[in-house]
């Protein structure tokens, strides 16, 4: 092997002024990264003619990427040999932080996006923020979480580079700033590989110091700007679903929009000068939920205030090169700014919202939409402008992000937009990244699959397919084993230094682990695995299989409700593991600090995804996707892509329950939370542990609440809004189900192989190169 990649790791150790033996892990992090920057230098510089798209996302969940980058590059075995001749560990990297500028999903989408457009060499380049803390630092502390800030750079950037001469200014009504590049590599694997650009702005003050009032001895005038400045770019808002410091976040919101759009313009005046009729033949813009909408105005205001184009030249220029994916119908979550706030911070970026509202005023007027009928469409509606609405009017396309999800746009959400506009509408299943997802986290699997069918699936995960002949295999199913074996053994000794928790590896691993959110049902599985508890100690189950039920998810920290149900999960997890009852039958376990590092050890470990929200709630959810391709069976409800899961893999190797959408959304339900437990006296049992004295919430009240909130409701929602109560039973029996089919080892095996046979549609390679053709005319 050529050894330039060794050679240059000794150099930049050496430039640091230590040795293999005496450097510690961030001494090693800073040579490997920087020696690889070296080396990949020249093919990131080259920069194919042609159109672009860009991925305006507020978040991007990148995890660790070091590793990453390695194996995209094909220099992760030359590492792995350079560690294993000077003797060092092979995870001497896992103290480096992760890059958690993102929340759960949908920043985890946009990394997943990134890398499989980098692989199959389609032009995308992300755009976002740099954030100086990422989301928060979780630890459980007498069962209830507490946060500390996540001070990724802790262990330097060495990643990035630092573009200070394509600095530009954004204003606002009480500030100006200064947004300066930080650019990453993306880079792909493998032939069609090529090296796209993350470009994350940080918010600096235009002018480095005030001079005067320091000279006046008045420091804290003369460091104000800065800190307000700085303030901009400091924290990423924990909250994916509620609107948390408002008026910081528009901020954040319009900072990296406009500072994107103003270096795009800049691009593209150099390579087309000021006749700006080919921006959509140049440039595609993808719009990673609303977060990003204010681009919309923004880039209108830059047309016609900058470049003197009238809005009826700018207009389509704008509608061409943006397109918009929705990734949620709560809501709540479906942003709407006060015309107050937005007039107080941007009020420069106004005017042109009222233009747009006005012509598709016009728009309905001509087509006959008038009065009542038309106020479903209006962007501004007298106090608030709305977001979703903006960006469906003013873009090409509207995509969804699973096909029920697709569904539900069309036919309930935006009906009245797919009416007018159907042809803007399509679906694009969400995917994951079969590089992170499979290849870095579990090359145990990833090897047992390239000796049967070669390695082909790490740039086309359909070639999974060929598996399906090879499954009927004894000795493969057997070896599928022994790699489940060793990936609970792994799990065992990380979980034993992180959490100081004896996990049984020679259980079944059930594993739910997403963000903590009412609608992801994390409280119906505590219920279930306090039912089971109460029906092993009674006798009423025999014959169970020992399981350990682990769950790992953050809370936002102003979500009280979900901060309960961590705590009771801690309550019921102290009750099971301290009763010696239960030994050798069950564990209970709640991981500290889920992210993605924490998610590439615990779910290739797993027999069973728990994928169980309310039908009709979760749009896709990926981590389903993470498990299917890790090889484990999903008990999910009918929601998101489980539908699409299960249609590929099989109704008979997965384990489906409880009410479909049309039933929970049925208008002529009769059920009460009342009958159900009157019904239902285990139901009952274990919903009132929640005040009946079972369990401690520490004088907080938070069990009580949670107890109103299923039994109650409040005035702005019904009682168990979210039908834990209603699907209970049908849960209850499908894991019961699936622990019996786990005595059956080999057969349980088979299951989950021929849900990684089937994984191959859930690539976001595959999904990339949708949105790249059916969207981006790439
Ligand atoms: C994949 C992933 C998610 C998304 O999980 P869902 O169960 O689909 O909501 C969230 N957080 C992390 C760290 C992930 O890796």
């Amino acid at each position: 092997m050529d050894k330039t990649f060794s050679k240059e790791i000794d150099r930049e150790l050496a430039r640091l002024g230590v040795s293999p033996e005496t450097a510690g892990p961030k001494e090693l992090y800073t040579a490997v990264s920087q020696a690889a920057m070296e080396l990949l230098m020249p093919r990131w510089k080259e920069k194919a003619a042609g159109k672009r798209a860009c991925y305006f996302s507020a978040e991007f969940l990148l995890g660790r990427v070091v590793s990453a980058n390695l194996l995209n590059l094909g220099l992760l075995e030359e590492w792995n040999d350079w560690l294993r001749q000077h003797h060092l560990h092979p995870d001497v990297l896992e103290e480096i932080e992760d890059d958690a500028l993102g929340n759960g999903g949908l920043g985890r989408l946009a990394a997943c996006f990134l890398d499989s457009a980098a692989t199959q060499g389609v032009p995308l380049d992300g755009y976002g923020i740099r954030y100086r803390y990422g989301l928060f630092r979780q630890k459980i502390e007498n069962g209830f979480q507490r946060e500390y800030p996540d001070d990724w750079l802790r262990f330097g950037d060495p990643w990035s580079v630092r573009r200070e001469e394509e600095s530009v200014v954004i204003s606002f009504r009480d500030q100006q700033v200064r947004a300066v590049p930080y650019d990453m590599p993306v880079i792909g694997y493998g032939e069609k590989g090529v090296v796209n650009t993350l470009r994350l702005w940080q918010a600096e003050p235009v002018e480095e110091l005030d001079l005067t009032a320091f000279n006046n001895q008045d420091y804290d005038a003369a460091y104000r700007n800065r800190n307000r400045a700085e303030a901009l770019s400091a924290v990423l808002y924990p909250n994916d679903d509620t609107q948390e410091g408002k008026r910081l976040r528009l901020k954040q919101q319009y900072f990296f929009s406009s500072a994107s759009l103003q270096s795009i313009l800049r691009g593209y005046i150099t390579r087309r000068g000021e006749d700006f009729t080919h921006l959509p033949e140049d440039v595609a813009i993808q719009l990673n939920d609303t977060h990003p909408t204010v681009s919309i105005p923004e880039l209108l205001r830059l047309l016609m205030e900058e470049h003197l184009l009238s809005f009826e030249e700018a207009f389509p220029l704008v509608q061409g090169v943006f397109a918009y994916t929705n990734h949620t119908i709560m809501a709540e979550a479906l942003e709407k700014w006060d015309v107050e706030l937005l007039l107080s911070v941007i009020p420069q970026v106004y005017p042109y919202i009222v233009l747009l509202h006005n012509r598709l005023r016009r728009e309905l007027r001509d087509r006959g939409i008038t009065g009542k009928e038309a106020e479903p469409y209006f962007i501004l509606d007298g106090t608030r402008v709305h977001m979703a609405r903006m960006a469906i009017y003013a873009t090409h396309s509207t995509n969804g992000v699973a096909r029920i999800h697709t569904d539900i746009l069309k036919e309930r959400a935006l009906k009245e937009w797919y009416a007018l506009w159907p042809e803007r509408f399509s679906n694009k299943t969400n995917g994951i990244t079969q590089r992170r997802w499979l290849a870095l986290c579990n090359p145990e699997l990833s090897a047992l699959i390239t000796d049967e069918i070669g390695d082909g699936w790490l740039t086309d995960l359909d070639q999974l397919e060929q598996l399906v002949p090879v499954l009927e295999d004894g000795a493969v199913v057997a070896r599928f084993q022994q790699v489940k074996e060793e990936k609970k053994r792994q799990l065992r000794d990380y979980v034993a230094k992180r959490e100081g928790f004896e996990l049984r590896e020679d259980f079944l691993f059930d594993v739910q682990i997403k963000r903590l959110h009412e609608y992801k049902r994390q409280l119906l599985n505590a219920f279930a695995i306090l039912d089971t508890y109460w029906g092993l100690k009674e006798g009423r189950i025999t014959g169970f299989q020992p399981t350990a039920y682990l769950f790992g998810a953050k809370a936002a920290p102003g979500y009280y409700r979900a901060k309960g149900i961590i705590k009771y999960i801690g309550e019921v997890a102290r009750l099971i593991n301290s009763d010696p009852e239960m030994k050798d039958l069950m564990q209970v376990l709640f991981v500290q600090n889920y992210d993605v590092s924490y998610a590439e050890k615990l779910i290739p470990s797993a027999d069973v995804s728990e994928q169980i929200s309310t039908a009709g709630t979760e749009a896709s959810g990926t981590s389903n996707m993470k498990f299917m391709l890790n090889g484990a069976v999903t008990l999910g409800t009918l929601d998101g892509a489980n539908i699409e899961i299960v249609e590929q893999a099989g109704a008979e190797n997965n384990y489906i329950f409880g009410a479909t959408v049309e039933q929970i959304q049925d208008p002529g339900r009769t059920d009460t939370p009342e009958h159900l437990c009157e019904a239902q006296p285990r139901l009952r049992r274990v919903v009132e542990s929640l005040v009946d004295g079972t369990f401690d919430d520490g004088g907080t009240g938070m069990f009580r609440e949670l107890y109103d909130s299923l039994m109650k409701g409040a005035s702005w929602h019904k009682p168990d809004q979210y039908d834990l109560l209603l699907d209970f039973q049908s849960y209850c029996d499908a894991r019961l189900r699936a622990n019996r089919d786990y005595q059956d080892r080999g057969e349980f095996a088979h299951k989950c192989l021929v849900n990684v046979a089937h994984a191959g549609p859930f690539s976001s390679d595959r999904t990339i190169l949708q949105y790249a053709k059916e969207i981006w005319g790439l």
